[in-house]
């Protein structure tokens, strides 16, 4: 599932793509991908022009010309392409904006959504969202630390928590913090927490500056989306070699959640 680093690389190229842009025109194919009627969208979106995009979490929001947002959610499995008709994938796609010669293909909206709101809509939709890893200094950061007692796995991705962090970067940063997922949160010493924060802000902004690990480009010639993929340190790597110790990469579920980890360098 896209987290925190895929959306935000979505938004800047995307920005690229399509601010300013009109869209002119609009395809519904999966009615339950939106939150109104196929028609009425269509003739909500038709005619206005993409403002700008902003990442909320894991949330894409498209700001329109007639002060409504698109709230893009991907899920698992979605994904976005941006090029002409003859570039286009060949998949199927639950929505399709179009921008005068080249489309935003909307694909594997299975349990993602694109949903039409008033900003004051918006506000109350991603009102439980907890804080963003980035707008976080130590201090405030400990602060949400000492409000749950979970352990790392759960806390770290639990939306109300912080918002933005899924299964991959929460594996990502326990290895860079060297710390198990299976810890505690009031069992970390202050010099844990401090590693812990320190992990947040570099692996998500290595992410970020390598596309993320989701590898279908959102156009063609997209060299950077889907680049951190092979700088995964543990994420989806079970058996391969720890890049810190040389022990064998760890699978196991926790709290139900996929989890990968070394079992030797971290503690
Ligand atoms: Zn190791």
């Amino acid at each position: 599932m896209p987290e925190l680093p895929e959306m935000e690389t979505y938004r800047q190229q995307l920005s690229r793509c399509i601010q300013g842009k009109t869209i002119s025109g609009a395809e519904v194919t999966r009615p339950k991908s939106l939150n109104v009627e196929p028609e009425a969208f269509i003739n909500a979106v038709t005619g206005k022009r993409v403002l700008r995009l902003e990442r909320r979490a894991k949330h894409l929001l498209f700001h329109l010309s007639s002060e409504r947002v698109l709230v893009l959610h991907l899920m698992l499995g979605g994904w976005l392409f941006y090029g002409t008709d003859a570039e286009k994938p060949d998949r199927t796609f639950q929505v399709t904006l179009h921008f005068q010669g080249e489309q935003l293909y909307f694909i594997g909206l299975r349990l993602g959504y694109l949903h039409l709101h008033s900003q004051a809509e918006v506000e109350d939709v991603l009102h439980k969202l907890g804080p963003e890893p980035f707008t976080l200094g130590f201090a405030e950061f400990q602060q949400v630390l000492a409000s749950k007692r979970s352990n790392l796995k759960v806390a770290l991705t639990d939306q109300s928590f912080l918002s933005g962090i899924g299964n991959c970067y929460s594996d990502e940063i326990c290895f860079i913090a060297g710390l198990l997922p299976s810890r505690t949160l009031p069992s970390l010493s202050e010099e844990e927490q401090l590693r812990l924060f320190e992990a947040m802000g570099s692996v998500l902004r290595e992410a970020i500056q390598y596309g993320g690990y989701m590898a279908d480009p959102l156009f063609v010639g997209d060299s950077l989306t889907g680049g951190f993929d092979a700088k995964c340190r543990v994420y989806d790597r079970e058996g391969e070699t720890c890049v810190r110790c040389g022990q064998p990469i760890v699978f196991a579920e926790l709290s139900s959640r996929k989890c990968f980890y070394c079992a030797s360098c971290q503690s």
